[in-house]
């Protein structure tokens, strides 16, 4: 039990502006005069078409997205883009090419294989999901249908420094980084995310998608997955996560208050470089993460032997601390501090401090057990 705000490290849902959360409570009973709250109104009155709009305007001015791009709010979470976007931009007769850098790529293959051949043209799963292969443009295939990456794996800890610019469409699962920093959008032809760590609560994904691919989506598709159609009605086939997008509004919003995503983008790689600074210094942590290959969404680490004893015990001190979230993806185990944009560089300088008396408290059970 808490009687205050943590720091929150969970790898998604994530934590959200306090500021944000202020201004929802202070809406709550009675949004701009409406006499309701969001939650409780049409998705077709003014007041909530006037979020619609406004939302989408201020992602278009934070990523600077032209007008050769739809921008959709859809729901179905990042996993059902998976074989969504295989169901609209697959082409009879060719195949999609895939760089699997760990389980959010192999989920995607799983799905993309039912709809399209795939070719995976590179994988770091032989040194255990650890770096992002270098590819460039030219191991791609200009017959391919399209190319998948995933520009940032919540679970290994892993980031794209930069994407390869290529003549078919690269497709990017961004759910765990899009916003940390600016983006060359007109290097991609989809790009979707789910909200629950950097855009909002969970509920609605970000579909941002080249107008010229929606004329692949065949009217064959049920009309629910077809790209095609949720850009024809604006998000408004059906009705919208209302509520979900209204607070995306909100964070965007206080984006641009911080200064857009170049100032987020500066402050955010001061935060990840003081927590992987403390864990390249230390001899009690270490984080398996090529250098180049490093996330500053997802600081992935663990102790020295990987033992999960102290890993456990520093888990559940760091929340007793008022620190929670900092275990690893079940899949993989260790330590996972998820710094997303609104995460507070206080926050990570209390880990830091807490690493090194943790540290200082345990190194000679290490010691002991060498
Ligand atoms: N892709 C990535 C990179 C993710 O981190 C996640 C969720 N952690 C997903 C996809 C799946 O998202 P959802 O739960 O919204 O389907």
């Amino acid at each position: 039990m808490y009687d205050q705000r943590v720091f929150n490290f969970s790898a998604g849902p994530a934590n959200l502006p306090e500021s944000v959360l202020n201004k929802i409570q202070e809406q709550m009973l009675n949004y701009n005069g409406a006499g309701m709250s969001v939650m409780e109104m049409s998705h077709r009155s003014s007041y909530f078409m006037e979020i619609m709009e406004k939302t989408e305007a201020q992602l278009r001015e934070l990523l600077s997205i032209s007008d050769d791009y739809a921008v959709l709010f859809l729901q179905g979470g990042a996993s059902l883009q998976f074989s969504m976007a295989a169901q609209n931009l697959a082409v009879p007769g060719k195949a999609a090419q895939l760089v699997n850098t760990g389980s959010w790529t192999q989920k995607a293959i799983k799905e993309i294989k039912r709809h399209s051949e795939l070719n995976v043209i590179a994988s770091s799963e032989d040194k255990n999901f650890s770096y992002i292969p270098k590819v460039t443009a030219n191991d791609f295939d200009d017959r391919a249908s399209f190319a998948y990456i995933a520009s940032n794996n919540t679970i290994f800890g892993t980031q794209w420094e930069s994407f390869p610019s290529l003549s078919i469409p690269l497709v990017a699962d961004m759910s765990s980084d899009i916003l940390c920093r600016p983006l060359p959008i007109n290097d991609f032809g989809l790009i979707f995310a789910g909200a629950q760590k950097n855009l909002g609560p969970a509920g609605v994904t970000l579909v941002i998608v080249r107008r010229d691919l929606l004329n692949r989506s065949s009217s064959e598709l049920p009309t629910m997955l077809n790209y095609s159609v949720h850009a024809d009605k604006g998000s408004m086939y059906n009705t919208p996560p209302t509520f979900s997008i209204y607070v995306v509004g909100l964070v965007l919003e206080w984006l641009m208050q911080m200064g857009g995503l170049e100032r987020m983008e500066s402050l955010n790689r001061e935060k990840a470089n003081l927590l992987y600074t403390a864990i390249d210094e230390s001899e009690f942590f270490y984080t398996p993460t090529e250098d180049h290959s490093r996330s500053i969404m997802n600081v992935v680490f663990r102790i020295t032997g990987d033992r999960e004893d102290l890993e456990a015990e520093f888990v559940k001190s760091a929340k007793e601390a008022g620190m929670d979230g900092l275990k690893g993806h079940r899949s993989v185990g260790g330590l996972r501090a998820s710094i997303y944009n609104a995460h507070p560089r206080k926050g990570v300088e209390r880990l830091v401090d807490f690493m090194r008396v943790f540290e200082k408290e345990h190194k000679t059970a290490l010691a002991h057990s060498n």
